[in-house]
C-alpha cells in the first residue's frame, strides 16, 4: 500500500512552527513585514495574493498590500520597488506574476533587493543556490524537499528524475535534490526516451505543466512520485501532471492534487519571510 504524502498537514505543521518562531522574535522586539504587489486584477492572482496575506496574518508577519491598476507604467512599478527596497520596515517583497504584457517581468524581478527577494527568483539568489551559498530558495521546490524530509523519505544516494526545467520549479528542484546528495537527471521537451529515464527514478518529480501526463509507463515499482502540476480538468476539478489513479498503486509514496505540493508553496514563502536568508 502506498503512502499519501499529506501536504496540507505538513504545511500546517510548518506554519505552526513559524508562528511560534514569530512569537519569540516579537518578544525580542523584532518584526517581519511582507510587501505584496499585484498589478491588474487577474482573478487567479487575486486568490493567490489573498492566500498569502491570510498566511502572513496566521503566522504573525505584517503585510503591506499594493493593488495597482492594469495600466500601471513599468517606471511606476520600479519606483515602488525602489521605495520598498529602501524601507527598513519591509523585510520581504513579492511581485505577483504574471505581470501585464507591457511590463518586462525580468526587469522587475531584477529590481528587487536580493536580500528581500522572498520568492527566490533574483539571479543572485539563483546563483547562490547553484553554488551552495546561503540565499532565498524558490518556494515550490523548497516545499518539495520539506515534503520528502518530513515524510521520512531519504534523498541521499537516490536516483532523482525531474521532469521540467523551468527557472522557478525544475532547475531549482534539481539543484536542491543535488544538494541533498541525490543523483539527479533533468528532463524537458527535447529529452529522448523520456519514459525510460523517468522509470529509473527512485524519486520522480513531475513539473511539466501538462495534465495527467505522467502515467504508469513512467514509474518504477516502489518509486516516490511528487506531482507539482496544477490544472483544472474537464469537470473543473483540480488535477496534476500525474495520472494519480494509474500511478499511485505502483508507488511507495505519492503527493495528491490538491493537498500535496500546492499548500507547501505558501508555507515556504512564510518560512522565507520569518527565517530570512538560510544556509543552502
Ligand atoms: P513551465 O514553465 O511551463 O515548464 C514546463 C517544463 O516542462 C519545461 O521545462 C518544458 O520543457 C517541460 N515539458 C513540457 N512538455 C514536455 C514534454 N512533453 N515532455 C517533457 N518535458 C516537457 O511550467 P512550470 O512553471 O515549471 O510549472 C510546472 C507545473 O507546476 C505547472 O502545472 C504549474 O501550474 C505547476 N506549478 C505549481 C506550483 C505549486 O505551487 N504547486 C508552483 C509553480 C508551478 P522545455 O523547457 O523544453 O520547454
Amino acid at each position: 500500500m502506498y503512502q499519501i504524502i499529506d501536504g496540507k498537514r505538513i504545511s500546517q505543521e510548518i506554519k505552526d512552527e513559524l508562528k511560534e518562531r514569530m512569537e519569540a522574535l516579537k518578544a525580542r522586539g523584532e518584526s517581519r513585514c511582507l510587501a505584496v504587489i499585484q498589478v491588474g486584477s487577474d482573478p487567479a492572482s487575486s486568490v493567490y495574493v489573498g492566500n498569502k496575506k491570510k498566511a502572513c496574518a496566521y503566522v504573525g508577519v505584517d503585510s503591506l498590500s499594493y493593488e495597482l491598476p492594469e495600466n500601471t507604467a513599468q517606471e511606476e512599478l520600479l519606483s515602488l520597488i525602489g521605495d520598498l527596497n529602501g524601507n527598513s520596515r519591509v523585510s520581504g517583497i513579492l511581485v505577483q506574476l504574471p505581470l501585464p504584457h507591457h511590463i518586462d517581468e525580468e526587469k522587475i524581478l531584477l529590481a528587487i533587493d536580493p536580500r528581500k527577494d522572498v520568492d527566490g527568483f533574483h539571479p543572485v539568489n539563483v546563483g547562490n543556490l547553484s553554488i551552495g551559498r546561503p540565499g532565498f530558495v524558490s518556494c515550490t521546490p523548497a516545499g518539495v524537499i520539506q515534503l520528502l524530509k518530513r515524510s521520512g523519505i531519504e534523498i541521499a544516494g537516490k536516483e532523482c528524475v525531474v521532469l521540467g526545467r523551468s527557472n522557478i520549479v525544475g532547475k531549482p528542484m534539481a539543484m536542491l535534490l543535488l544538494q541533498e546528495n541525490g543523483t539527479v537527471t533533468v528532463c524537458h521537451s527535447r529529452t529522448k526516451n523520456l519514459k525510460e529515464i523517468a522509470k529509473r527514478a527512485d524519486i520522480l518529480v513531475a513539473a511539466v505543466g501538462r495534465p495527467r501526463f505522467v502515467n504508469h509507463d513512467f514509474v518504477k515499482e516502489g518509486a516516490v512520485v511528487i506531482d507539482v502540476g496544477i490544472h483544472r480538468n474537464e469537470d473543473n476539478r483540480l488535477c496534476g501532471d500525474v495520472d494519480f489513479d494509474s500511478v499511485a498503486p505502483l508507488t511507495s509514496a505519492i503527493t495528491p492534487v490538491p493537498g500535496g505540493v500546492g499548500p507547501m508553496t505558501i508555507a515556504m514563502l512564510m518560512s522565507n519571510c520569518v527565517l530570512g536568508i538560510q544556509e543552502a
